[in-house]
């Protein structure tokens, strides 16, 4: 089996290297690819495809560059179900939840398409007396992405259409775990004409990030992934005088009033917590039940319980296996610290298997109950398919909960009660919050918020924030004489 290659220079370039990573099929453990680590030398020659494509595209009219990504936008779109299956192949995924991965990614495509309006600036006319101050966005120069395996197509669409439709050049660096998706995206990027070096694809893990890291021609970096490596790379690209934005790990909240509606925070709760095997940075890991609703905790777990795990095309499948075997052992070993540590587990999917596909990554779905904080499965970010239900008395107190755990991506909260909404999303430090919402995920017109130890940096993901990310402010102040040239030196700092 060949190593699938690299992209430097709009060419599909084999890697020298010897050193390769095996990309498993997760239904069944099958070796389905091998990605190189690319060396130091293609790395080098990667960024500099990059530094030369960005010379001649800074000066691309705007409209041309958005054009690009109307074309883009159209590929992808024609190409959806195609790119769903390839995500469902190599990442396990449902094809229905692939194909929401997909187009969660083309709406950033669209929100790309419209960077001539989000890249003006601002004028003020006579800051003093015959002097005008305007500003304007440049493109940086040479940004790169690291993206996770979660979402190989909606993730590096985050990042590379708005960073070139900003006018700048792009290296990504895919998740070694299911590289053939963004392999994909960036083929149909250079079918809608992207010229050569604009986008450029290197493989590897952590040596070629931290060769990113550490070359004097990267501007900005974006990653998306865990906290350790988050941590690793903003300090690193900071250190080195880069730009950062760090999406890292989660433990998301969603607290549930008893005046709340029953059924659909039964339903709600059922797909945003063990919907994708619970591998989503906004899944629900933890169910806050307030007073009387927790009641209603052994009725959800019997409707998690009936959900199946299952193969892609599956249609009666709820969710598919977990990325890696690594990945399974993990979660199954905190699904049995769990039990040791006193929580009641009330559905236990750690012995499931796939009948016919005993060699994939199944893990079933799994609820506790009488979870404490001091236990391994609520202070860990499980990233499976397990939910843990939390019992408090009010809502004050469901609030100091989600304020004392040390991510901040996202939250939600079930009521009827507009006092109590108002009270959370006033008070919950958490960057993205949802009333009787269970993913509360903004489309890209916003930006994609975390905080805390979910987020390493100022400026987030997509909307305008990524538009400030991938740009500098240039700030002119100007003056036009007609007849009457002063005389003689200013000799203070004001304009006049
Ligand atoms: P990961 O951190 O293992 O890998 C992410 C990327 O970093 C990959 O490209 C990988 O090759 C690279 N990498 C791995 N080790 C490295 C190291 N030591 N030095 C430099 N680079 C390294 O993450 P993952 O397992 O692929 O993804 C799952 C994680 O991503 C979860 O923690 C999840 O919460 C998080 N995530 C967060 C968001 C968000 O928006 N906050 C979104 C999706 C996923």
């Amino acid at each position: 089996m060949k190593p699938i290659p690299l992209i430097i220079n709009g060419q599909m370039v084999p890697s020298q290297s010897e050193q390769t990573i095996p990309v498993t099929n997760p239904a069944n453990g099958e070796v389905i690819a091998q990605v190189p680590c690319a060396t130091d030398d293609e790395m080098n020659q990667a960024i500099a495809a990059a530094k030369a494509a960005f010379e001649e595209w800074r000066n691309v009219p705007v409209p041309q560059r958005a054009r690009l990504m109307m074309r883009y936008q159209a590929l992808l779109k024609e190409h959806h179900d195609e790119l769903a299956e390839l995500i469902s192949k190599e990442a396990g995924k449902t094809f229905d939840d692939a194909k929401g991965d997909v187009w969660r990614g083309i709406e950033v495509v669209e929100q790309a398409m419209n960077v001539p309006s989000s890249m003006m600036g601002e004028t003020v006319e006579n800051v003093a007396r015959g002097i005008d101050t305007y500003s304007m966005t440049q493109p940086l120069g040479v940004c790169a992405g690291i993206t996770p395996f979660n979402f190989p197509a909606m993730i590096p669409l985050w990042m590379f259409p708005l960073a070139i439709a900003c006018g700048n050049s792009f290296i990504l660096k895919p998740s070694e775990q299911d590289p053939l998706t963004p392999m994909r995206l960036a083929e149909l990027f250079k079918e809608a004409g992207a010229p050569d070096g604009l986008l450029n694809v290197v493989h590897g893990s952590a040596h070629q990030v931290d060769h990113i890291l550490n070359h004097e021609d990267i501007q900005a970096v974006s990653f998306v992934g865990s906290v350790p490596v988050g941590q690793h790379i903003y300090k690193t690209a900071t250190d080195n005088m880069k730009r950062a934005q760090c999406f890292a790990g989660a433990k998301n909240h969603s607290v549930i009033m008893p005046d709340a509606n029953k059924d659909q925070v039964l339903n709600n709760l059922v797909g945003s917590s063990v919907g994708a095997a619970g591998q989503r940075c906004m899944a629900i890991s933890v169910a806050v039940f307030v007073g009387e609703s927790q009641e209603w905790i052994d009725e959800l777990a019997d409707k998690i319980g009936q959900v199946k795990p299952g193969l892609w095309d599956d249609k009666d499948a709820g969710f598919g296996p977990l990325i890696s075997d690594k990945a399974k052992q993990r979660v199954l070993k905190l699904i049995q610290s769990g039990k040791e540590q006193g929580a009641t587990c009330l559905v236990d999917g750690s012995e499931f298997s796939l009948p016919g596909y005993e060699k994939g990554n199944w893990v079933g779905p799994t609820v506790f109950k009488d979870v404490k904080t001091d236990m391994d499965i609520y202070r860990e970010e499980i990233f499976g398919p397990v939910l843990c239900c939390v019992a408090v008395d009010t809502l004050e107190e469901a609030i100091e909960l989600v304020n004392g755990n040390p991510y901040g991506n996202g939250t939600s909260i079930f009521t009827a009660s507009g006092a109590a909404a108002r009270k959370y999303q006033h008070e919950i430090d958490v960057g993205q919050v949802g009333i009787n919402v269970p993913i509360p995920v903004p489309l890209p017109f916003f930006s994609f918020t975390g905080w805390k130890n979910s987020f390493f940096g100022d400026l987030h993901a997509y909307g305008k924030q990524a538009v400030r990310f991938y740009t500098e402010t240039k700030t002119i102040t100007s003056r036009w004489f007609e007849d009457d040239i002063p005389s003689g030196p200013n000799m203070t700092i004001s304009l006049h």
